[in-house]
């Protein structure tokens, strides 16, 4: 028997960037172009093997309340880990992410971060050059990458990484 180590992971940043279509491409390799499902609080589990251990995150999606002013703390507090969400179409976003970095420095105890600009499939729209975003997540000691919810380009990349360093720190 394989040991499993769960970890509970925070999906983080502003309205419209991508979360929830992150969150189902993630658990169930699927993409829905406007409309949800109507959910309350969204959380789901997912396993994954790595080094021969087994990880499962316990992935937790804010459900149209991620203004941050109206998350509360006990929300991520006990998270290890996050993945804070801008869109590469959006420059706003990408400041709103940057508060939310901030904000979790400030207030939770996350032991690995991931920074992800989403919508890359948007690439002639985009707003936020990845230098930018690649220094501030490097200044920031946190994982950079670029993603599309809608192609699935690099979903399952981060969320391994974020694994591996999980792993990896002590
Ligand atoms: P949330 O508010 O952060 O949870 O964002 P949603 O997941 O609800 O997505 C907001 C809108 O952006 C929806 O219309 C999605 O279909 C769209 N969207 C999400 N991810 C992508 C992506 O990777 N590419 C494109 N083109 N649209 C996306
Ligand atoms: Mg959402």
């Amino acid at each position: 028997m394989l040991n499993t180590e769960t970890f509970k992971l925070v999906l983080l940043g502003d309205s419209g960037v991508g979360k929830t279509s992150i969150f189902f491409r993630y658990i169930n390799n699927e993409f829905f172009g406007s409309q949800f499902p109507t959910i309350g609080v969204q959380n789901m589990e997912k396993t994954m093997k790595i080094s021969g251990k087994e990880i499962n995150f316990s992935i937790f999606d804010t459900a149209g309340q991620e203004r941050f002013w109206s998350i509360a703390p006990m929300y991520y507090r006990d998270a290890k880990a996050a993945i804070i969400v801008y869109d590469i179409t959006s420059q706003k976003s990408f400041e709103i992410s940057k508060r939310w970095v901030d904000e979790l420095k400030e207030k939770g105890n996350c032991k690995v971060t991931g920074f992800i600009g989403n919508k890359l499939d948007l690439e002639e729209m985009r707003s936020v050059k990845s230098q930018n975003a690649q220094n501030f997540a490097d200044e920031n000691g946190m994982i950079f990458m670029e993603v599309s919810a809608r192609s699935g380009e690099n979903i399952e990349k981060i969320f391994y990484q974020i694994a591996k360093q999980l792993l990896e720190k002590p």
